[in-house]
């Protein structure tokens, strides 16, 4: 084996995988275009401080988890570990912060140092969408139901859950966090190390905790409904209407809060009982504050990512197209030049006609055809020798499933074999 392996926490894309992999971004992009989403590519690394001063520093992300370095020229570039604090980054600098609403879609490439388990890595992929502008609750509607049109489409719905909550305004979380300290203060000799630090910084991050005992109190800790202004329990009123209007089934879990601190109203995730400790498959909420943090105007904005790696455990295997084609030069001594360039002729004009097709490099009659049917090619092509008296020579096309073959004149074989395909 060679000492050269792949680095911990990464994965190479490969046929099947690669297949899922291409077909949950294909099926999101063309879903998220329906509801008037446009795609963005945003750098793969981007200045530390996009990142730590969005995302606040008592997020895990920010204080354990990022892939930041030095470049050569001493400035601190951080592997981008989410695509949101991106995007915002790029209205801001682009100057789009007057061009609103903004309705943006992306796919690509994140960095995280977690332990690398089943669905969770440390080079992982997400696919996300952000509506940036609007501050009414029919926004974040249109983006959780984006998202829920995206699973049902990927046909991994029946399995999903959409948990929904409230973080209220800012008015309604100061009282809320004084409603938690004082529970948490009261249970203060059964929580963890870290929430304890949590407590002084940030109490509402340790709903979100993943130790053991945590959790335990967590589950008799207040919940946020009775601390709710008017303005925060109507908002999260109207989100549950148009929810149902959109036909997306919800269930209501005061617990969710999300890792991020950008968030206010709305947070959701989308969770799945079928992949284990990683149940969380698309996750999201409003961040309102986010923009003005990197040096915007105040612009409110919702939105989700998804892991496409536990998308794709959950879907059906996609499999290979099988119109492929085999061009098979029939060996002869004497012609083999002639052979070869009769054979390309045909080969480049079924690739310029939109068909897949392939050569037989080498070998006698048999192992190419045993190699065509290796690739799952439908039909092999003989091509013989050149008659120099017939411009448009006939060649034999051999249906590899049942053996029949036909003689069809070059210039006619990809018209053939298109109806064949259709
Ligand atoms: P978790 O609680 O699982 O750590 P998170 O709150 O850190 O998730 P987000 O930042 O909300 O996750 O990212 C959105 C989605 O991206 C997650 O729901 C998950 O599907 C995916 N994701 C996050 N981190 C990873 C990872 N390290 N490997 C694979 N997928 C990930
Ligand atoms: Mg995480």
């Amino acid at each position: 084996m060679s000492e050269l392996q792949p680095v911990r926490g990464t994965r190479d894309l490969i046929g099947e995988d690669f297949r899922r992999h291409a077909h949950v971004i294909d099926t999101a992009r063309r879903v998220a275009a329906t509801y008037g989403f446009d795609e963005w590519a945003t750098p793969i690394f981007e200045d530390t401080r996009v990142f730590s001063r969005t995302l606040g520093d008592t997020s895990d992300v920010v204080t354990k988890e990022m892939y930041s370095f030095q470049d050569r020229g001493g400035d601190s570039l951080t592997l981008r570990p989410e695509g949101t604090a991106g995007v915002c980054r790029a209205l801001v600098t682009g100057g789009l912060t007057q061009s609103l609403p903004q309705k943006v879609f992306y796919a690509g490439p994140m960095f995280r140092y977690e332990r690398p388990q089943k669905g969770r890595y440390r080079q992982f992929h997400q696919i996300g969408c952000e509506l940036i502008g609007p501050s009414e609750p029919l926004a974040d509607a249109e983006v959780i139901s984006c998202g829920w049109d995206i699973l049902t489409a990927l046909g991994i719905s029946g399995e999903i859950v959409l948990e929904l909550n409230t973080l209220g305004d800012a008015e309604s979380r100061v009282a809320y966090r004084a409603a938690l300290v004082a529970y948490f203060n009261d249970h203060r000799n059964a929580l963890s190390v870290e929430s304890l630090s949590r407590l002084e910084r940030n109490p509402m991050r340790i709903l979100d905790s993943k130790d053991e005992s945590d959790r335990k109190l967590v589950a008799g800790a207040p919940t946020i409904a009775p601390y709710l202004t008017d303005a925060a329990g109507s908002f999260y009123a109207k989100l549950l209407g148009h929810l149902s209007r959109m036909g997306v089934p919800y269930r209501e879990n005061p617990r969710i809060v999300r890792g991020l601190d950008y968030y206010s109203h709305t947070a959701f995730e989308f969770v799945t009982s079928a992949l284990g400790a990683q149940g969380t498959v698309m996750a999201g909420g409003r961040y309102d504050g986010l923009i003005e943090e990197m040096g915007g105007p105040p612009t409110p904005a919702v939105g989700w990512a998804a892991g496409i790696e536990r998308l794709s455990m959950l879907c059906d295997d996609i499999l290979k197209p099988v119109q492929s084609i085999v061009i098979l030069p029939m060996p002869s001594n004497v012609f083999i030049d002639e052979i070869d360039t009769r054979a390309i002729e045909v080969l480049q004009d079924l690739r310029r006609n939109g068909l897949r097709a392939e050569i037989g490099y080498s070998g006698n009659l048999k192992r190419r055809l045993a190699r065509a049917n290796k690739v799952g090619a439908r039909f092999g092509i003989f091509i013989e020798a050149p008659n120099p008296h017939d411009a448009d020579q006939e060649v034999i096309v051999r249906d590899l499933v049942d053996g029949a073959q036909t003689k069809v004149p070059a210039s006619q074989l990809h018209g053939f074999l298109k109806n064949k395909f259709t």
